[in-house]
């Protein structure tokens, strides 16, 4: 493997965390979850998203505003008109935001707007756009390519974290292989190897590996089991009309059920998840003058 100098595991317990706010991190003891929409498609849908998972154990709201899709036919996302919305989101209900950027406009486009940048699988080794997060002081989700080695995985984390950003969260999010029953194979062999290369949180999305809303839950619980620091999850609240990825949105409801549902599989591995919201705060602490959102650049 080639020498990951900042991502490798130096010892035994070598584990980071990544703060996200004052009071909610991940990588540490408990299990995080994230959920919401594939993509923004109103105001309206992101306050009713909001609005039912802020009660719950869900610690970070996503929902993406720029859109790669396979098709340049297919809703291409809000775009910039969007950022208000996470905004609008954040402030009002107390939570996190976490939203896909492709490229370094979007970087600059979303920073002060949001808590966790993310990078989807096919702009993995988009090495302009992964130093362009680099020189941010935001968290950074880093999803595995559709076809990439760990080895590839741990090196783009690299280039975030040479360019001085060290609050990176790798995802694991299902590779590419010959059967499509499934959209992808959810590698949680991956999950459990990268634990002993690496001292940086490893998140789980089972939405984009089963690809059928059907498939998620058990997924999930199967990643919560096996180490996993925490969970991305697609809902929406009417899931068939889901502008993208449709076939594989929980419905709120269901995503509920399934949150409830992990707290013994975290208890057995001797982990939690957290019960009650973190008090977060857009004006203090990580979002204050200490340490504004900020890119170097
Ligand atoms: C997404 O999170 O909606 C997404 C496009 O994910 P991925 O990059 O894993 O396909
Ligand atoms: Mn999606």
């Amino acid at each position: 493997m080639l020498q990951a100098k900042l991502a490798s595991k130096k010892e035994d317990g070598h584990k980071s965390t990544v703060s996200i706010s004052e009071r909610l991190e991940i990588g540490g003891n408990e299990v995080v979850i994230l959920g919401g929409p594939c993509a923004v498609e109103s105001r309206e849908q992101m306050e009713t998203v909001a609005s039912h998972l802020a009660p719950s154990a869900i610690q970070v709201i996503r929902g993406c505003i720029f859109k790669p899709r396979t098709s340049p036919y297919s809703f291409q996302g809000l775009g910039v008109e969007g950022v208000s919305v996470l905004d609008e989101v954040r402030q009002k209900h107390s939570l996190p935001v976490i939203t896909e950027v492709m490229s370094v406009e979007h970087v600059q486009a979303v920073l002060g707007h949001v808590d966790i940048l993310q990078i989807g699988s096919r702009n993995m080794q988009n090495f302009e756009l992964l130093k362009a997060v680099g020189q941010t002081d935001l968290p950074v989700l880093l999803k595995r390519g559709l076809a990439a080695t760990l080895e590839e995985l741990l090196m783009a984390a690299e280039y975030i974290m040479s360019e001085g950003n060290h609050r990176v969260i790798l995802c694991e999010r299902g590779i590419r292989s010959f059967d499509s029953e499934t959209r992808n194979v959810l590698d949680l062999g991956a999950v459990v190897a990268l634990k002993h290369l690496t001292h940086l949180p490893v998140v789980v999305d089972p939405s984009h590996a089963a690809g059928k809303r059907e498939l998620v839950a058990d997924l999930a619980r199967a990643a919560v089991a096996c180490g996993a620091d925490g969970l991305i999850i697609e809902c929406h609240p009417e899931p068939e009309k889901s502008v993208s990825d449709a076939r594989q949105a929980l419905s709120l409801e269901d995503m509920d059920n399934l949150v409830k549902s992990l707290k013994p599989i975290a208890e057995a591995i001797g982990r939690r998840l957290i019960n009650t919201k973190p008090n977060f705060s857009v004006v203090a602490g990580l979002h204050g003058e200490s340490q504004p959102n900020r890119c170097r650049a």
